[in-house]
């Protein structure tokens, strides 16, 4: 009989324990171990892409897409008035995996420490989590790929006093130089998707390819999930839509400041001043150096170089730079001796780029011989928002907003050309790029986090420790917008982290 129904009425009559909305790096791990303790699961993912798509399994291809509206929400920032006032590219995923399909797959959980430092005052202790991811489960690596720059990069970092160590993600090695670690198995990416494929239950998950419009409340208890085909209830709401979707989704099912809510037309259910604000990225400048004597992406991306690389791949050679996602070492350096406080990140990149053309097309590498260093402060104190207003969605990162990672950044810019120096290269151009070089310079580290903070109360943040909305009941948020800072030189793992974090506050770990 249900077959002559509509589709809505199919959907209004079924019902889940849990709802998720985002099958991005936190939704996809919270429905695996959802799933494993018993758990009926419904997961809603709005791209069609399955994660399967060659170019987001081989590393440096991923470049490749990160334009393409299939695998990517691209949207231009407000114009950044701290950064040259420039609108800035903001991407992140959809479809399986989300975000964590089309990165740069650069995987460090970050120091204990700093877990510390951010969630001690919120009564979360991450120690046994991050001991568990650190020794393997889900997440292999290292497998990247690195050639004689890489070396001679982390020879220099280390003869201007920034040791080099094996694993960052070890206690009390955060602080140094490191080959980049990647979450590859045989030269292909391997993270969270394939650890829910591997180990998920999955019939007692269903995925539902369908963006969604709304969150139902019943008062101030949410009881299920609107999108294009109707309502499903559900016993909980999660939240996983990102940095971006998460706090947006709120917004539109009533959920955030009273007044910027009317503003855009849209009636207040829950009146939460912090949905959307203290959005967060690492502010990323690249200054590039000539490299006489190595040939970098610029050169073995092109003609019968870039078919030899292909074919080192499929012979499973482990020299080739389709293995690695185009950048091959860092250092993480700390200012003023502690490694938690002001600190920053130099990243060896193998090609240079026009960086405000990332268009359809992805990355495209220059054709000069030439490479570049990456430079961001890692505890960036500038914020924005994600607005809501009568002339749409704004998203603001606050790039550079705050003196402190302008003076931060300065630093590593001048480390950074020591490094060059030292590793026998010019900068190109010669001239010491100053504040300006900074400001005309930064882009997206494309590790938007923050937008729905955890705090201990509304008027702070959005989430309680426990990852419940504040004011609302059934409903809770896990993803990159909970949070409260950075807590690594990329995001990945630290919202990984976050999930665990969410399936023991819920008994499912084990
Ligand atoms: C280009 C790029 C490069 C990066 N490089 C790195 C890196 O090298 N290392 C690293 O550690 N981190 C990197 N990151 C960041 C990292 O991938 C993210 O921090 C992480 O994936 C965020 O996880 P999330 O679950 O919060 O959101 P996401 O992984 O973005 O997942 C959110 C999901 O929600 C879905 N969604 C959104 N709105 C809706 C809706 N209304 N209805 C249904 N579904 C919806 C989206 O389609 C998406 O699948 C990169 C990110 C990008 C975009």
């Amino acid at each position: 009989m249900t077959g002559s129904l509509p589709r809505a009425m199919i959907l209004s009559t079924r019902s889940a324990d849990i709802a998720i909305i985002g099958a991005g790096a936190a939704g996809l791990e919270l429905a695996r171990m959802a799933s494993n303790a018993g758990q009926k699961v419904v997961l809603f993912e709005q791209g069609v892409s399955n994660g399967r798509h060659l170019f987001q399994r081989i590393p440096l291809m991923v470049g490749k897409i990160i334009g393409n509206k299939r695998f990517v929400d691209a949207s231009e920032s407000v114009a950044q008035v701290a950064a040259g006032n420039r609108q800035l590219p903001v991407l992140t995923g959809r479809g399986l995996g989300g975000s964590s399909r089309v990165n740069g797959n650069v995987a460090y959980a970050g120091p204990v420490e700093r877990y510390g430092h951010v969630f001690t005052p919120l009564g979360l202790d991450f120690a046994d989590i991050l001991k568990r991811m650190n020794t393997g489960d889900t997440t292999p690596r290292p497998h990247s790929w690195n050639d004689a720059l890489s070396a001679k990069f982390l020879d220099a970092a280390q003869a201007l006093g920034t040791p080099k160590v094996d694993d960052p993600d070890a206690q009390g090695a955060f602080a140094g130089g490191s080959i980049l670690h990647v979450n590859t198995k045989r030269g292909l990416r391997h993270n969270h998707l394939e650890g829910y494929r591997d180990t998920a239950v999955v019939e007692n998950i269903e995925i539902i390819r369908a963006p969604v419009t709304g969150i139902a409340f019943d008062g101030t208890r949410a009881t299920g999930v609107t999108s294009q085909n109707g309502t499903i209830q559900a016993g909980e709401v999660i939240l996983c839509a990102g940095a971006i979707g998460s706090p947006l989704l709120l917004m539109q099912s009533g959920i955030g400041a009273a007044d910027m809510l009317a503003a855009a037309g849209l009636k207040t259910l829950h009146d939460l001043p912090y949905v959307g604000r203290h959005l967060k990225d690492h502010a990323n400048l690249r200054l590039p150096f000539s490299c006489e004597g190595h040939d970098t992406l610029n050169q073995k991306t092109r003609g019968l170089r870039a078919l030899w690389e292909g074919l080192k791949f499929i012979a499973g050679s482990k020299d080739t730079i389709l293995r690695g996602p185009g950048a091959s070492a860092g250092v993480n350096v700390a200012m003023g001796g502690d490694i938690i406080e002001d600190s920053y990140r130099i990243q060896l990149v193998h090609f240079t780029q026009d960086r405000s053309a990332v268009g359809d097309k992805g990355i495209v590498f220059e054709r000069q011989q030439k490479a570049s260093l990456g430079i961001y402060a890692l505890w960036p104190k500038s914020q924005g928002a994600v607005r809501i207003g009568a002339q749409g969605v704004q998203i603001d990162p606050g790039f550079l907003t705050d003196e402190a990672d302008v003076q931060t950044t300065l630093q590593g810019m001048k480390q950074a050309r020591a490094i060059m120096a030292e590793m026998g290269f010019e900068p190109d151009p010669q001239e010491a790029p100053d504040e300006d070089t900074m400001r005309s310079g930064v882009y997206s580290g494309y590790h938007l986090i923050g937008s729905n903070r955890m705090s201990m109360d509304a008027d702070s943040g959005v989430v309680g420790p426990d990852f419940a909305v504040h004011g609302l009941t059934g409903l809770s948020v896990c993803d990159a917008s909970v949070l409260p800072d950075h807590l690594s030189s990329h995001s990945y793992l630290p919202v990984i982290a976050m999930a665990r974090m969410f399936a023991q506050t819920r008994g499912w770990a084990a």
